[in-house]
């Protein structure tokens, strides 16, 4: 039984990765001095894996993203050198960006929608290359059928003309380097049985071509029979998020000619294994596979690099395994799988007893039906709204966050490293605010906000208010690119010690007439952008955050706020990759949002979504039961406006008529396009007008003029008969 490890993250525990990349960015750095640096992070990582594992692949490491290397190495983009490698990335003509399956990765997606016929060839041979310089490891690459699986751009016809295509390249590739790490997670989706005779075919070819061994992860592969015939060397399962591997293999048995490479230490969450548990996986596998390796389930870049170095309490400590750790335990789960070690049972379930709360415990179980429906209906409420709030047609709005310049970065770095008091940053906060809203009312904005000074990230800022949620200091992992943040700890059960928003709130109310906009970030998405325990099933994780957010719109409304929003970016790529199991999140989803925003019919209560494809869930968004939705739609135009038309959807909504990813100012024409095509199905006096998100990662200049122009866009609408 060896043992095997894969995805390590390749930050680097100072983020020396994010440092050399940006620093060359900023012209600082020369082409060779980055490559050296990642270089550097490649051995160190393979250093890390030697010293835990057998097995392990190199190549992983890439200047931005796996995905961009893998449609460079096929010659989908030729960039010269990094400098126009990262104009793919970030430049004017950058690819777009998109989750990677059910996580918060943002991969680069290729695009072949303006190519007639797409053609490959093997433009850069990066596997080799790492190879050879690194003289260990197994070369890795992403599969065929997962990079085209996640391109877009391509009809049925010429998607399986360009996977014959690429496996006559991969075959090359292959031949070239004898023996391959191959990830291709898409064999997790729920595919076709074109597409899965079409893996078929290419793995037909490839595995004769290498010693291919093919991963799995995120899920169990529901054809996974079908790959028995397969030539390739062995199989990567998922046996921690993919529980249907195990019942397959022990129905089927498992070749004899392959190695099960069984994915036991969970790569997604930060939590111990349950070594005792995983061994008798292994023990129920063995009886099956004549060879077993022991390895992670799923790229372990999803964790923190190392517990080491944080100072949180020690009972959570104790339970806690970052991926250094993670890499131990696959060691553990060997010795112990082959009786070389015993088992040790935890003594503790320390987590449990530092994260009790009876008082929120006992809430949780009083809930009734009633806490999930409001009593006065949608019609009736927007009535009695509207008397209160007295909008014109069109009204506009901001989704939240206003720019946050190196000054407001500055004074929080300064708050929270203790060199200026509370006081003084206080000050500063309201000094912002009272700028905005001045500025918000010469705008002529109808519905101002706070702008979000305070909140250096809508998870986190939410996270170290609540009780039962911890913060690491260096629990780093890559959202994309050199992006980082730090997911919080949900350990124990979450109260809320104190209103988390409502001065903020309250003081820019205090500076107007018009009813400001509350803030709030919803549980599913505090949920997704957060490691959560494990001992209580997630719905009650959800409805206790909801508890909290609940609390804090009653402080709201008793100091005179009539709008909330509760912001849900996360709620499509949280649900699960298989449709089958839709119906039991969206059940606890939508419930917990009701939950949350259960309150007065007075309180008009909005929600905002954006970058995902909203389409295919615009009835479970429906059934949420908010009064206004502001949802963004550059990404899909016209099509989010195509899925309206097939429900009769009763709310107000505002589509994004400006794409604030962008630093183009948008013309009132150019928006009034937007609007004119969503108002054919949307009545007029239902819709709102706003940019797609928040505006933080905005300038001020362009801000100013964008809303300018939007503010003109609504005064015309209002005019148009
Ligand atoms: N209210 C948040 C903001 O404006 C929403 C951010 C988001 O949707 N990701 O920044
Ligand atoms: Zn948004």
């Amino acid at each position: 039984m060896k043992t095997y490890a894969y995805g390590f993250p390749r930050l680097g525990e100072n983020r020396e990765y994010k440092k050399a990349i940006e620093t060359f960015w900023e012209g600082e750095g020369s082409e060779e001095g980055l490559n050296h640096t990642l270089h550097e992070l490649q051995a160190n990582m393979l250093q890390i894996y030697a010293s835990a594992v057998n097995v392990f692949p190199v190549g992983e490491m890439t200047a931005y993203d796996p995905m961009l290397d893998t449609a460079v190495m096929l010659g989908v983009y030729k960039p010269k050198n990094l400098q126009e490698y990262y104009e793919l990335c970030r430049g004017a003509g950058a690819l777009e960006m998109t989750k990677w399956f059910n996580t918060n990765y943002h991969y680069l997606v290729s695009d072949f929608s303006a190519v007639k016929s797409p053609s490959f060839e093997l433009h850069w041979n990066k596997p080799q290359q790492y190879r050879e310089r690194f003289g260990k490891g197994i070369p890795y690459v992403i599969g065929p059928f997962t990079f085209l699986k996640l391109s877009k751009g391509l009809s049925k016809t010429q998607f399986k003309s360009a996977l014959e295509d690429l496996t006559g390249v991969y075959r090359s590739l292959f031949t070239s380097l004898q023996e391959v790490h191959v990830d291709e997670p898409a064999l997790v989706l729920e595919l076709f049985s074109d597409e899965i005779e079409g893996v078929k075919k290419a793995y037909e070819i490839l595995g004769q071509s290498a010693k291919v061994h093919l991963f799995t992860y995120y899920e169990q592969v529901d054809f996974l029979k079908q790959l028995y015939d397969l030539p390739v060397a062995s199989l990567g399962l998922d046996f921690v998020h993919g529980i249907k591997n195990l019942q397959t293999i022990k129905k089927y048995g498992f070749p004899k000619d392959k190695t099960l490479i069984a994915g036991v230490v969970d790569g997604r969450n930060i939590w111990k294994n349950d070594i005792r548990h995983s061994v008798e996986t292994l023990k129920a596998l063995s009886r099956q596979a004549k060879s077993i390796w022991v390895s992670n389930a799923g790229p372990l870049f999803h964790l923190p690099i190392t517990t080491e170095g944080e100072h949180l309490d020690s009972r959570l400590m104790g339970n806690l395994a970052f991926a250094k750790q993670k890499l131990q335990e696959i060691g553990t789960i060997a010795a112990c799988a082959q009786g070389r070690q015993k088992v040790k049972v935890p003594s503790d379930s320390g987590v449990r007893v530092l994260g009790q709360n009876k008082k929120v415990q006992t809430r949780i179980k009083t809930l009734t039906t009633k806490d999930f429906k409001k009593l006065v209906p949608l019609a009736k409420r927007r009535a009695i709204q509207d008397k209160i709030l007295h909008l014109p047609s069109f009204p506009t709005t901001t989704i939240g966050s206003f720019p946050q310049t190196p000054e407001v970065r500055k004074y929080r770095a300064d708050y929270r490293a203790g060199r200026i008091t509370e006081q003084e940053y206080n000050a500063f906060v309201q000094r912002e605010i009272r700028q905005l809203m001045k500025f918000q009312e010469e705008q002529g904005l109808d519905v101002p906000v706070h702008g979000e000074f305070e909140r250096t990230d809508m998870v986190e800022f939410f996270a170290e208010q609540l009780d039962g949620v911890a913060t690491t200091a260096n629990g780093w992992i890559i959202s994309y690119g050199t992006r980082a943040y730090r997911p919080p700890i949900i350990f124990g059960d979450i109260s809320r010690p104190r209103p988390m928003t409502v001065k903020e709130i309250v003081y820019a109310q205090s500076l107007t007439n018009k009813p400001v906009k509350g803030m709030l970030t919803g549980a599913v998405t505090i949920i997704a952008w957060s490691f959560v325990r494990e001992d209580i099933p997630i719905k009650d994780v959800a409805y206790q955050i909801s508890l909290a957010l609940r609390d804090e719109i009653h402080d709201y409304e008793k100091a005179g706020i009539k709008i909330v929003q509760v912001d849900e970016p996360a709620i499509r790529e949280r649900a699960p990759i298989k449709r089958g199991d839709w119906p039991k999140y969206f059940d606890w989803a939508i419930k917990s949002f009701r939950l949350a925003t259960n309150t007065a019919p007075e309180t008009q209560i909005h929600t905002h979504m954006c970058y995902s494809e909203f389409g295919e869930i615009i009835k479970q968004i429906d059934a949420m039961d908010f009064d206004v939705i502001s949802i963004e739609s550059t990404r899909s135009r016209g099509d989010i406006i195509k899925n309206f038309e097939r429900i009769d959807f009763k709310k107000q909504i505002g589509l994004g008529v400006w794409d604030i990813h962008s630093p183009a100012i948008p013309t009132v024409e150019q928006m009034k396009q937007v609007a004119q095509r969503a108002l054919r199905v949307i009545p007029k006096r239902n819709f709102w007008i706003n940019p797609d998100c928040g505006l933080k990662t905005r300038g001020w200049p362009e801000t100013e003029a964008s809303l300018k122009n939007l503010v003109t866009l609504a005064s015309q609408l209002r005019h148009q008969k």
